[in-house]
């Protein structure tokens, strides 16, 4: 008997319809991984060419300020699996794991009947960090190396679609690495955003490494800076492909009516912003605003936009609302109800053990690296936000007045910050919990996992 089947005869006909076909839709939650708000058409962004994520926009919800709770990828999921902010979870720079006590949305959703799939391009998003526990199926696409990911990726998922038997709704996760760094879209993807007479060599140098930029700032020559946010922009444009691609592939097979689709980012990236690259050490908005567009089955309340502050926990609640699951966590359906405006959005960044961990030893032990050498957290209230640094080195801004953070008001309105800590010490002593299962030994690492993370981790 199929699952179908069976729960109408015990008696669930109620919630799950007994036609033969699921009353609850299928989920489908795309992470275009490394990508910022700021760089869709859907947000203004002249220059962006990302038709497919605007068009399933104007289908379903933007939500016009939408947040990442770090600027990391792994917390950042971890916050999208569990609901709870990276306080809670325990998933950071320094244990880099989801600790295993966490009911995930995967679990959750599998409990409830769901089919769970995750198709991952990167390596964090996996068994090393325990990010897709609950997963039934989880396809490291990150193990196939070089260019062409996501399209390789929706092969993949086409090649799932059309063996599947299964009559259980699907919850369908996909993580797209492309805009992170290096930044090597396909040549006629570049050719979208960079002219042809720019040399193979000086798209190279534009594409510096990260990590150069913060210990040898002298080799890099900044007039490049800009070719370098253009080939950002193709790899953004190859996801936004990829999404379209996905979604067509849905549509053909009657599936896209019957899904909840979501599509978001982890984090975004600097290109410059406050004078960083990458998205390492900093908790400006450069890095945690993201794109977040939701389309409800049949694609009710096409074209609505809202403008309420919201963030990856309450992807989470969404997701579990939609599924009819009962969810904890600190997110709200953002299907429901407007939320208030004035709600607080969290970011947290932690001691960046992992990050520094590719830099050469003497580096670490520099003056260059010394001031990134902290936890820090933000708190935006409206139009103030606060970036807390454990050093005592703390920051406020007006994102309204002054979206980019370039001027720092702590000793304008001290006022304004210490209402602001007060607010995110009382967020701790509320959401705060320890961890208390320690993260896996670390012994031997597969050596494949060891490889896609050294290409992640911005050393050329
Ligand atoms: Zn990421």
């Amino acid at each position: 008997m199929r699952w179908g089947e069976a729960a109408c005869v015990l008696g669930l006909a109620a919630a799950l319809g007994c036609s033969g076909a699921p009353a609850r839709p299928h989920v489908v939650m795309v992470v275009f991984d490394t990508t910022r708000a700021d760089h869709f058409s859907a947000y203004g962004y002249a220059e962006a060419k990302t038709p497919h994520f605007d068009a399933l926009a104007a289908s379903g919800v933007l939500f016009e300020n939408a947040f990442a709770t770090s600027s990391w990828t792994v917390p950042s999921h971890a916050s999208l699996f569990t609901g709870l902010y990276p306080m809670t979870h325990g998933a950071n720079q320094v244990s880099q794991y989801l600790a295993g006590e966490h009911e995930t949305l995967a679990e959750l959703l599998g409990d409830a009947g769901y089919e769970t799939v995750a198709f991952s391009n990167n390596a964090w998003v996996g068994d090393r960090a325990n990010l897709t526990q609950g997963f039934e199926n989880v396809a490291e696409a990150w193990r196939l190396p070089g260019p062409g990911q996501a399209a390789r990726t929706n092969k993949a998922i086409e090649l799932w679609l059309d063996a599947r038997q299964d009559e259980r709704p699907f919850f369908l996760f996909v993580n797209y690495i492309e805009p992170h760094w290096p930044y090597d879209a396909p040549a006629s993807m570049q050719a979208r955003f960079v002219s042809a007479d720019v040399s193979k060599a000086e798209r190279g140098e534009a594409n510096f490494g990260v990590i150069d930029w913060y210990i040898d700032r002298d080799s890099i020559d900044e007039s490049l800076l800009p070719l370098r946010q253009r080939l950002y922009h193709a790899e953004v444009a190859t996801v936004d492909q990829a999404l379209g691609n996905l979604l067509r592939m849905l549509r053909d097979r009657g599936l896209e009516d019957a899904s909840l689709v979501v599509a978001v980012s982890d984090h975004g990236e600097n290109l410059g912003d406050n004078d960083h690259q990458g998205h390492s050490f900093v908790l400006y908005d450069s890095t945690l605003r993201v794109p977040l567009a939701i389309r409800p089955p049949g694609g009710a309340g096409a074209g609505t936009r809202r403008s309420e502050p919201v963030q990856l926990t309450d992807v989470f609640a969404t997701v579990a609302a939609a599924a009819g699951v009962s969810a904890p966590g600190v997110g709200s359906d953002l299907l429901a109800a407007a939320l208030p405006q004035d709600r607080p959005v969290v970011g947290e960044y932690y001691y960046p053990k992992q990050f520094i961990a590719y830099f050469p030893e003497e580096a670490r032990k520099g003056a260059s690296l010394a001031p990134y050498l902290r936890l820090i957290r933000s708190l935006r209230v409206g139009p103030h936000k606060l970036i807390w640094g454990s050093d005592g080195r703390h920051e406020l801004y007006d994102v309204v007045a002054d979206p980019r953070e370039t001027r720092n008001l702590v000793a304008d309105e001290p006022e304004v910050a210490k209402a602001l800590e007060r607010r995110l010490n009382a967020l701790l002593e509320e959401h705060g919990t320890a961890l208390t299962e320690l993260p896996p030994p670390r012994g031997e690492m597969d050596p494949d996992v060891e490889r896609s993370l050294r290409e992640l981790g911005y050393v050329r």
